[in-house]
């Protein structure tokens, strides 16, 4: 099957808006076409809706062409549209797993797409072996996350790659937390789904400037992906996804490499030590090794302490996840005080 077999009939036909300003950049005219105020209040202009400036700067800092990206509201508007774009209401279908990023499942349903949840393995593996089972002729996504949220692990490359040697449809990789298992360094990116994209032009790699970059505010997810399928996603995004403050804010922030790669790093080194402390937690049944920024715990009273820790202002989240998480609690690492603060509330309490 070429790209376009598996691009949704209607989008593949799709004239997508355009607007008259996309002719001009940055000369002296008179702007008289979007009906917007004349007077300067520092946004009274459309932002660019091809966030030329903001993609130099991603494409800079994650060593892509920027023909391969796009830039949505978060990733969560990406996903929203890779499934838009690929799957047929009603007649194709999409494979996620459990446990891991909610937010595909919800996508699915939301766009009347069938969605195939598959357990993951004690491991938090995907059954590798199992999933051509569950591949028909109407599958058109399969999301993987590495590493996973909520379990903190990656997911071999050399798997992803099999995948992709194999199936016919798109394999979107959710790399939210890879700049953690990198440690930000440029030197990690064999890690990374990215180095398969030349090869694999239906891999999909999304990231975002929620995590490591610490700007979930500003809203920028990232997806770079094979320049024909960036083409379709472009004509169903909103033209003006990204607002004016974001992309100068985002700017910004991604000419300061230095900065982001010492938080990783500090990040990275408190996670451990959280770590080796959970380690030493006597009602854990289990403390599993992340490659993200929080850490996966099992504990038989995680009702009851979570309880504790809310009552003594400190939030995680609770992942109760059969067959395999009954009893999760993931915590996000924080500052080194925030770390002590919690190590000291969990020195401190009686199991009920
Ligand atoms: C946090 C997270 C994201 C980021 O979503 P944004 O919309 O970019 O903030 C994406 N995928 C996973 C798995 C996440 O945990």
């Amino acid at each position: 099957m070429n790209a376009e077999g598996i691009i949704r009939e209607n989008i593949r036909s799709l004239v997508a808006y355009t607007s008259a300003r996309e002719e001009f950049s940055g000369q002296d005219v008179t702007l008289l076409d979007a009906n917007e105020n004349p007077y300067d209040t520092g946004y009274n202009r459309y932002p660019d809706p091809f966030q030329r400036e903001l993609k130099r700067a991603v494409a800079r800092v994650k060593r892509v062409d920027a023909a391969r990206l796009v830039l949505g509201n978060g990733s969560d508007e990406l996903i929203d549209m890779l499934v838009r774009v690929t799957c047929e209401p009603g007649r194709d279908n999409m494979i996620v797993f459990s446990p891991s990023y909610a937010m595909y499942e919800v996508c699915g349903h939301v766009n009347g797409v069938e969605t195939r949840s598959l357990d993951l393995d004690a491991n938090f593996e995907p059954r590798w072996d199992a999933l051509p089972g569950a591949i028909d002729g109407h599958t058109r996504l399969v999301f993987l996350c590495s590493p996973n949220n909520p379990t903190g692990n990656r997911w071999p490359l050399e798997r992803v790659r099999e995948l992709a040697g194999r199936f016919d449809g798109w394999i979107v990789v959710d790399e939210a937390y890879m700049d953690f298992a990198t440690g930000g360094e440029p030197s990690g990116d064999p890690l990374s789904a990215v180095s398969l994209l030349e090869e694999y032009p239906r891999v999909v790699v999304l990231q975002t400037l929620s995590k490591a970059w610490g700007m979930a505010g500003l809203r920028v997810g990232i997806c770079i992906a094979d320049p024909a399928l960036v083409t379709y996603l472009n004509r169903v995004k909103p033209p003006y996804n990204i607002n004016s403050l974001t992309q100068r804010a985002a700017i910004e922030a991604l000419a300061d490499e230095e900065t982001f790669r010492r938080r990783v790093r500090e990040i990275v080194r408190e996670r451990e030590r959280l770590y080796r402390a959970f380690a030493r937690v006597p009602f854990f049944e289990a403390v599993y090794p992340s490659e993200a920024n929080f850490l996966l715990t099992r504990c038989a009273a995680y009702r009851e302490l979570y309880d504790y820790l809310v009552a003594n202002g400190v939030i995680v989240r609770v992942r109760h996840v059969p067959p395999f998480l009954e009893d999760g609690l993931r915590f996000t690492v924080g500052t080194p005080g925030e770390n002590d603060r919690l190590i000291q509330l969990l020195e401190q309490w009686t199991r009920p």
